[in-house]
């Protein structure tokens, strides 16, 4: 049942996936990109409210300490502005009172995407051929053979829906889901595969909310938005706004770790509760309410990153490696890169390492 021949499979749709298959495109070779969702994008998820794309994943870029990011912005013609941070903090103690603090400005600066950061999926997906973009397409094995590699599409125990073969492979994805995930054969070294296992997905245990306003009631009263809980359900807090005009948004991050969440009205109900004692009852009613729980999502989280990511890790490649089976198989991915591992800027930093030296001997 061998379908399809392809110089190179990119597995994984999300930005470094898809910034690897547009430096391909741009060397006109033959690939492919198999991504398990019905979307592209991975992590970078931005439903639309009035033109406006909410991010449920990732925000922010600092075009200070993000070069390769900055640049690719600045190529596909798309265009960002500064994190709104004027104006007063607000704090809640554990004991659920409020107080107001100084405000501060990030260092280096954060800046939004127009259009949410899916502005940058859609422009890359624009310049990749859009046959070369496989939906819906979970690899659950990838097998070793006489002439290439097989990678399997579907469910481990069950026949699989489509088989590609190729010479090379991105591994596009988060490498502890790579390892949990697909079933390599041969056996990946032990070594590799737990060192790949150790590796936490940057915010894969989180959950994100957005609620969107006609009007900035809190900077009408002199708050920025900002504001951080030791009481929960949310942690932190930020003013998600468009750029200067409707819809307003406020957006933020849980204190409650995976267990203690759950979608829906009741869990909605208690983030606008906790939104109106920080920022007063306007808070309560906003025009659109969105939730994402990201250690939910099977293609993002496994039953490892349940558990909250305290502090940002010093990601490097999985044992040092770059690639393994004889430079058949190429980490991409953000957990993967040498530099802002787990960021934006190291997903296209990875790719674009994996790109170089897949053609090297
Ligand atoms: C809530 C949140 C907030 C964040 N905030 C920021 C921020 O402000 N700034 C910042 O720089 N970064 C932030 N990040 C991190 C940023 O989102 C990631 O670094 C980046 O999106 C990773 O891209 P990626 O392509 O490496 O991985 P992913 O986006 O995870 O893409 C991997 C892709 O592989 C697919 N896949 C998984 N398994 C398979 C399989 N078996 N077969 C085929 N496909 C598969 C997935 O569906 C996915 O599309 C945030 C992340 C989250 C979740």
């Amino acid at each position: 049942m061998l379908e399809n021949v392809f110089d190179t499979i990119i597995i994984g749709g999300g930005l470094s996936g898809l910034y690897a298959g547009y430096l391909l495109s741009e060397q006109s070779r033959s690939f492919v990109i198999l991504e398990a969702r019905k979307r592209t994008g991975g992590r970078i998820l931005c439903p639309e409210y009035n033109r406006f794309f909410s991010d449920l994943g990732p925000s922010w870029y600092w075009p200070a300490i993000n070069p390769s990011l900055a640049g690719l912005i600045q190529t596909l013609g798309l265009e960002g502005y500064r994190q709104s941070e004027d104006g007063l903090g607000r704090f809640e103690d554990p004991n659920g009172n409020i107080h107001t603090v100084r405000g501060y400005s990030t260092s280096p600066a954060s800046f939004r995407l127009n259009g949410g950061m899916n502005a940058l999926i859609k422009k890359l997906y624009e310049r990749i051929p859009e046959t070369a973009v496989k939906l819906d397409s979970p690899v659950c094995e990838i097998k070793k053979q006489e002439d290439g590699v097989h990678v399997h599409v579907g469910e481990l125990e069950k026949a699989p829906r489509a088989i590609f073969k190729t010479q090379k492979i991105i591994l596009a994805l988060p490498p502890r889901l790579a390892a949990a995930t697909i079933l390599f054969t041969p056996d990946l070294p032990h070594r590799l595969e737990q060192a790949m296992l150790r590796i936490g997905t940057w915010m894969a245990g989180q959950a994100k909310f957005y609620a969107l306003y006609d009007t900035p009631f809190w900077r009408d009263a002199g708050f920025s938005g900002q504001a951080f809980s030791q009481k929960g359900p949310v942690g932190e807090i930020h003013d998600g706004s468009n750029h200067n005009q409707n819809p307003y948004g406020l957006t933020g991050f849980f204190n409650f770790p995976a267990s203690r969440r759950y979608p829906g009205p009741s869990f909605t109900k208690l983030i606008l509760e906790q939104l109106c004692s920080i920022f007063g009852e306007k808070a309560a009613r906003p025009k659109a309410f969105f939730y994402q729980d990201w250690a939910m999502e099977k293609f993002t989280a496994t039953e490892f990153d349940q558990a909250p990511m305290y502090e940002h890790p010093v990601y490097q490649p999985p044992e040092d490696q770059t690639c393994f089976w004889d430079r058949t198989i190429h980490f991409a991915g953000s957990e993967t890169a040498d530099l802002c591992g787990g960021y934006l800027e190291g997903a296209i930093n990875s790719a674009r390492r994996a790109v170089s030296n897949l053609y090297e001997n």
